[in-house]
């Protein structure tokens, strides 16, 4: 079947507005201008043209890329996206918003971000296992455990990091279980990752609710988007008690104001695929189901849905940004003056990296954890990335995106300082 996203994305660039918020983090910072204009710069940027023999003899090549943005706290980390919407400015601002959620959860990483232009949907399996494989091949030279590590993303996941995995460990010619985490767990993958992102998003969610004195339970919630993150946030937050109202994915919306069954849900989309024509609900339009009356809202889609074109429209009292940059600057600054609360990208999907580092730990060590291990330390990290930028918010009187962008972007311009420039 052949989908490919509706949605239009706001028309201020990624990197744009990427930049817009740094520079008002360096403000908020004192930074000299100099070091924001370096902190906004990525260090490398790479191009492939991917060749691949598709099923009927022809041949195709696909644009890859590979953008590092700072390895200043660690190797460069960061998810490989498959999606006709990639391109290099999408993938660099992506890049530099990780190297600010490395640093924000005290991770010893730095950003980076990858991706194929392609609609994965309209390849057969094999052709989209020769593409990763060529994409992998064209960064042989990239992907290191101790310098670059790939991580899923829109439409990647465990599969195509076995792929990776495999072809950069044939190509080194030892096994790298450490050169990309989000592997299935018989190749060194770790418990608890599947639903890293879903379960981090709702435990900065409850964090959020705590410091505000309110409880997720009983709460209305809407999602944008059903996959990797938006089903495991809906059924997380439906086990917390909330009533999950709305959700959606590339083919439309189910809406069911008495809340959905989110398992009953999953069932339906198992069997199905998509949401469409599940029979227990009312479907809704993909944009519509941002303007519902909800106590929270999710998009976990993609970037640029709410704008100043829309953020009048907004009912819901939480936005919680589960994609990267759903919400644009200007319409930040539009929801904060209606007093709704937005819970930036850096920290709400920050679970997946966090759980990611978990998993590159025990690869190197050669001892893994328990399910319970990871999720404990998993909330133990987001608790103390909130604790941070709750101050900011608190004493400081900032949103909670300059909290935690002043938190992010505060510690790599320290160690850039004391690091110094080379040579
Ligand atoms: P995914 O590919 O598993 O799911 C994407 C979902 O969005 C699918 O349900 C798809 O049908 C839906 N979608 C696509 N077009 C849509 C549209 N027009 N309207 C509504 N829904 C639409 O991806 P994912 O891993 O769940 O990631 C979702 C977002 O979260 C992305 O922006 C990604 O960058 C971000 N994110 C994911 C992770 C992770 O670990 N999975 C980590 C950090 C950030």
């Amino acid at each position: 079947m052949a989908v490919q996203s509706q949605i239009v994305e706001s028309s201020v660039s990624s990197l744009e507005k990427a930049r817009q918020q740094l520079l008002q983090a360096g403000e908020l910072l004192g930074l000299p201008a100099g070091l924001t204009e370096r902190l906004g710069a990525p260090d490398k940027l790479i191009q492939t043209y991917s060749p691949i023999r598709m099923d009927d003899g022809t041949i195709r090549q696909f644009s890859g890329y590979r953008v590092q943005h700072s390895n200043i706290l660690g190797p460069y980390t960061g998810g490989v996206r498959f999606h006709p919407n990639v391109d290099l400015d999408q993938v660099t601002a992506h890049s530099m918003l990780m190297t600010w959620q490395c640093s924000l959860v005290g991770l010893p990483y730095g950003g980076a971000r990858g991706g194929v232009t392609v609609d994965p949907y309209q390849l057969s399996d094999g052709e989209l296992e020769r593409l990763t494989r060529r994409y992998t091949s064209d960064m042989v030279l990239v992907f290191d455990p101790k310098k670059d590590i790939p991580t899923p993303d829109v439409n990647t996941g465990s599969r195509e990091m076995a792929w990776i995995m495999d072809t950069w460990s044939v190509n080194q010619g030892f096994a790298a279980p450490g050169v990309v985490t989000g592997k299935p767990l018989s190749i060194g993958g770790t418990l608890g990752r599947k639903e890293a992102t879903g379960r981090g998003l709702i435990l900065s969610l409850q964090q959020l609710l705590a410091f505000k004195g309110r409880q997720l339970a009983g709460m209305t919630v809407a999602i944008q988007g059903f996959g990797k993150l938006g089903s495991v946030a809906a059924r997380l937050a439906q086990e917390a008690g909330a009533k999950v109202v709305a959700i959606s994915d590339i083919t439309g919306g189910i809406h069911n104001p008495e809340g959905l069954d989110i398992v009953d849900v999953l069932e339906y989309v198992q069997a199905n695929r998509f949401v469409k024509g599940y029979p227990k609900a009312a479907p809704i339009g993909e944009e519509a189901i941002l303007y519902l009356p909800v106590d929270v809202l999710i998009p976990a889609a993609f970037g640029g849905q709410i704008h100043p074109g829309n953020a009048d429209r907004i009912r819901a009292e939480f936005i919680v940004e589960g994609a990267n940059g759903p919400v644009t600057p200007e319409a930040d600054a539009l929801l904060e003056a209606r007093g709704i609360t937005v819970l930036p990208d850096i920290l709400a999907n920050s679970g997946g990296i966090i759980v990611s580092y978990f998993e590159w730990i025990q690869d190197n060590q050669q001892l893994f954890w328990s399910e319970e291990e990871v999720n404990e330390r998993l909330k133990d990290v987001i608790a103390r990335a909130f604790a941070k930028l709750a101050r900011n918010v608190e004493e400081r009187g900032m949103s909670f995106r300059m909290g935690a962008y002043v938190e992010g972007v505060g510690r790599v311009a320290e160690a850039l300082s004391l690091r110094g420039l080379f040579p």
